[in-house]
């Protein structure tokens, strides 16, 4: 029998694999990774340092588990290099092997700027638990970090460290805090809170470059000032894995291409999570990748089902000041109303016309979640 057979086993992947099992689909599986396979939440990669959480203790189930739990051959350790759409095989070390659909799941990487100065190339990134077990290695003899980028994973990791007991400086071009996904006045309520419990934020002033100086690493920063620190870690953004589609003929945009249903441009080829641009939309959360896995569970079932989207806000780990957002889709015309001071902000974006269409609640009003979500337009 051919299998079906999936690329990736991050959440996406391996949430696809259990939909397939538990809506019946019983012939072969096999899942295909340059990890190591073992299974994980990634979210909590920005919130284990102040818990203390090793990268072993993060991994909830081993490799050995995960393929016994869903009677699937997991093979680790080894990167897809070629999609023959045509031919519905693909390569993976110099072997083929044939699917009868196959689902792309390879996720995102971190974007990395082009740093310049001699330091540039030690600086850390995290999008996984191989990447966070150095970086809690690094961190046992960094007391200073240097978060570049202060948007939500930068945020996210600035809070866990500042719990963790280090010192935190943030540093990036934005205005505010979070600027792509928060109104002004939710920002600087996070900065505010971040600032109280010892963060240092250097906002609208980077130049790029990062020196070596001794055991520790600098940075001068266009409005003058130097920040010296015993680590930068760098949390930018992610962009989506697209190389491996692009190089069969796979349409792609930001994101791998798909329609609804989430079907590629290639017969039986689909793709979901981090790396696919569902519809017109890359939203690498976690929410729209659980309704896309149980969406396409069913499908490869043989139960058609098209991706549709609730409002989906996203909650940002920042313990010291926690946030949820649904910022409005790219394009919507409007203005944000916000009330609220520095112990927490509700936000309503509105358009000309009257109508919401996204909302921000921050530190102490986060719990009118549900009746911003009932405020909102039925979907
Ligand atoms: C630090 C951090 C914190 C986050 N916090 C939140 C949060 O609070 N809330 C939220 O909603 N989202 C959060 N996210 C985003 C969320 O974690 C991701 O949207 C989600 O985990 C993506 O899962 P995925 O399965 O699509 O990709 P990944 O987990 O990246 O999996 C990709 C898989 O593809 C494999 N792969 C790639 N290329 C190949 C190849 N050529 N051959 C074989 N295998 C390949 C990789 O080895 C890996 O197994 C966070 C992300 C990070 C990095």
């Amino acid at each position: 029998m051919i299998p079906i057979i999936i690329i990736g086993t991050g959440l996406a992947g391996y949430g696809v694999a259990r939909e397939l099992r538990k809506n019946g689909y019983a012939d072969d599986l096999v899942l295909i990774t340059g990890d190591d396979g073992q299974f994980y939440s990634k979210p909590m990669l920005s919130g284990a340092l102040g818990k203390g959480q090793s990268a072993e203790s993060l991994a909830s189930a081993s490799v050995d588990k995960m393929a016994s739990d869903l009677e699937a051959k997991v093979l680790i350790h080894r990167k897809v290099s070629d999609i023959n759409t045509k031919g519905h095989t693909i390569t993976v070390n110099g072997e083929i092997f044939s699917y009868s659909k196959l689902v792309l799941a390879v996720g995102s990487s971190p974007i990395r700027l082009p740093l310049k100065g001699d330091g540039a190339g030690e600086v850390l990134t995290v999008n996984n638990l191989e990447d966070y077990a150095r970086f809690r290695e690094r961190l046992a003899n960094a007391k200073r970090v240097g978060v570049i980028g202060p948007g939500l994973i930068g945020s996210e990791f600035a809070n866990d460290m500042l719990g963790a007991g280090h010192h935190v400086e943030l540093i990036g071009p934005d205005k505010w805090p979070i600027s792509t996904l928060l109104p002004e006045k939710a920002g600087r309520a996070l900065q505010k809170n971040l600032s109280d419990c010892g963060a240092i934020w250097h906002l609208e002033t980077f130049n790029g470059a990062i020196e070596k100086s001794g055991a520790s690493y600098r940075t001068e920063l266009q409005n003058g000032e130097t920040v010296e620190v015993d680590l930068f870690l760098s949390a930018v953004g992610v962009r989506p894995e697209v190389a491996l589609a692009k190089e069969a003929g796979i349409e792609v945009n930001r994101g791998i291409v798909t329609d609804e249903r989430l079907l590629t441009s290639a017969p039986d080829v689909y793709a979901l999570g981090d790396c696919a641009e569902v519809v017109g939309r890359n939203l690498p959360y976690v929410a729209p990748l659980m309704i896309a896995v149980k969406a396409l569970g069913k499908t490869l079932s043989g139960t058609p089902t098209t991706v549709v989207y609730p409002h989906m806000p996203v909650i940002i780990k920042t313990t010291l000041h926690p946030i949820v957002t649904l910022p409005p889709s790219p394009g919507i015309k409007g203005e944000w109303r916000v009330e609220g001071g520095t112990d927490g902000v509700a936000g309503r974006f509105i358009s000309p016309d009257g109508i919401m269409s996204g909302f921000c609640l921050t530190g102490n009003r986060i719990s009118e979640k549900g009746a911003m979500i009932k405020e909102m337009p039925a979907i």
